[in-house]
C-alpha cells in the first residue's frame, strides 16, 4: 500500500474532520502517500484530487463539516461514471480508499471493492442509523446540540407557561429524538419507530398541568410527525399554547463534542490499519468501547436496531 485515498460523502457530520486528519496523519506515520479526494464520488469522476500533507489537516480537529467538501452523486450510480472513478483512481496511482459516510457511501464503496479497488466505511451520519456500531460520527455531536436547545427552550417554555414541540431529525429512524429526548428530559417522545396516540401525549400533557407543571418538552422526529401538526393537534386537544422550533440543519453543524473527536481518530486510524493489512471491503465500527471490523456486505443489509429498553425508560421517567 503506497497510496491511499480519502473521501466524505452523503450528508455532513460533525467529526468528519477529525477522522480525516486521523487518515492523513497515521498515513504520514507508517510512510503512506495520502490523497484527499474534493466532493465525495463527484471528485473520483472529476479527477478533482490533491496530495495531502501533515499541515493539510493541522487546525481542523475541532471543527464540523468537511474539509474535502461533500455531494451526492448521481453520477457515481453509473456504468460510466464507476468507470471514470476508476481510471482516476488508477491515474493517481491511489491503491485503497477510506470512504467516510453514511450508508448510501457504503454501497459506493462496494461498488469501488467489486471493481477492485480495495475500499474501508467509517460512519459518520448524524442519525446514526447504521448497524454494526453502537455510534456513528457526529450523532454525539446533533444529541448534545438538541439538548443545547431544549435547555434554552425549557427557559422560555417555563416563564411562558407553553407547550413546546422541537422537531428534530431523523427521516426514518429515532435515534436524535431518542437519546436527546431522554437527556433533556422531554414529557414525549415521536418516533418513526414506535407507533404514538395524539391523545395519550396530550393527557400527560393535562396531568402535568393538574399537579402544577409549568411546561412540557415533546420531541419529535421528523419521519414521525411534522412538529407543526402535532403542535396543532395538541392545541385542538388540550386548549394548552403552544409553540413550535424546527431545528433543521443545526443539528449538522458545530465543534465535535470530545466523544466524536475521540471516535473519529480511532476510527481513522483503524482504517488505515486495516487497508495496510490488505483487508478490503469492510467497515470500522465501535460497540461498547471497543473497536470493531465487519463486513460492508453484511452491515449494508441489517437494519440498526432501535433500542426499544430506552425508549420505555424515557417514558417511565417522564410520568
Ligand atoms: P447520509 O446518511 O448522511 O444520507 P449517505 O452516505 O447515506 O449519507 P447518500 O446520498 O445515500 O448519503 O449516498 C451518498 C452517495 O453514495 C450517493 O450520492 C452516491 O454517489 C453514492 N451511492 C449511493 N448508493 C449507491 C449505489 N447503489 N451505487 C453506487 N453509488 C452509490
Amino acid at each position: 500500500m503506497n497510496t491511499i485515498g480519502i473521501l466524505t460523502s452523503g450528508g455532513d457530520a460533525p467529526g468528519m474532520n477529525a477522522a480525516i486528519r486521523a487518515v492523513v496523519r497515521k498515513c504520514i506515520y507508517d510512510g503512506i502517500n495520502v490523497k484527499g479526494i474534493i466532493r465525495g464520488f463527484n471528485g473520483l469522476i472529476s479527477g478533482d484530487i490533491k496530495t495531502m500533507d501533515i499541515g493539510s489537516v493541522a487546525d481542523i480537529i475541532h471543527r464540523g463539516g468537511t474539509i474535502l467538501l461533500t455531494a451526492r452523486s448521481e453520477k457515481f450510480k453509473t456504468e460510466e461514471g464507476q468507470k471514470k472513478a476508476v481510471e482516476n483512481i488508477k491515474k493517481h496511482k491511489i491503491d485503497g480508499l477510506v470512504i467516510i459516510g453514511g450508508d448510501g457511501s457504503f454501497r459506493g464503496a462496494q461498488v469501488l471493492n467489486r471493481l477492485g479497488i480495495p475500499s474501508i466505511g467509517i460512519p459518520a451520519t448524524i442519525d446514526n442509523d447504521i448497524a454494526g456500531t453502537d455510534y456513528s460520527i457526529g450523532f454525539d455531536t446533533a444529541v448534545n446540540t438538541v439538548i443545547d436547545v431544549i435547555n434554552k427552550i425549557r427557559d422560555t417554555a417555563t416563564s411562558h407557561e407553553r407547550i413546546n414541540v422541537i422537531e428534530v431529525m431523523g427521516r426514518d429512524s429515532g435515534f436524535i429524538a431518542l437519546e436527546a429526548g431522554l437527556a433533556g428530559g422531554a414529557e414525549s417522545i415521536l418516533v418513526p419507530e414506535v407507533k404514538f396516540d395524539i391523545n395519550k401525549v396530550c393527557d400527560k400533557i393535562i396531568r402535568g398541568y393538574q399537579r402544577g407543571k409549568l411546561h412540557s418538552i415533546i420531541i419529535v422526529a421528523e419521519g414521525a410527525a411534522s412538529g407543526f401538526g402535532i403542535s396543532e393537534s395538541i392545541k385542538t386537544i388540550t386548549g394548552f399554547e403552544t409553540r413550535v422550533t424546527v431545528l433543521g440543519h443545526i443539528q449538522r453543524g458545530g465543534n465535535p463534542t470530545a466523544l466524536d473527536r475521540v471516535l473519529a481518530s480511532r476510527m481513522g486510524s483503524k482504517a488505515v490499519e486495516l487497508l495496510e493489512n490488505g483487508e478490503e471491503n469492510k467497515m470500522v465500527g465501535v460497540i461498547g468501547r471497543q473497536i470493531v471490523v465487519n463486513d460492508l456486505s453484511e452491515i449494508l443489509v441489517q437494519k440498526k436496531e432501535f433500542n426499544y429498553d430506552i425508549y420505555k425508560l424515557a417514558e417511565v421517567l417522564s410520568i
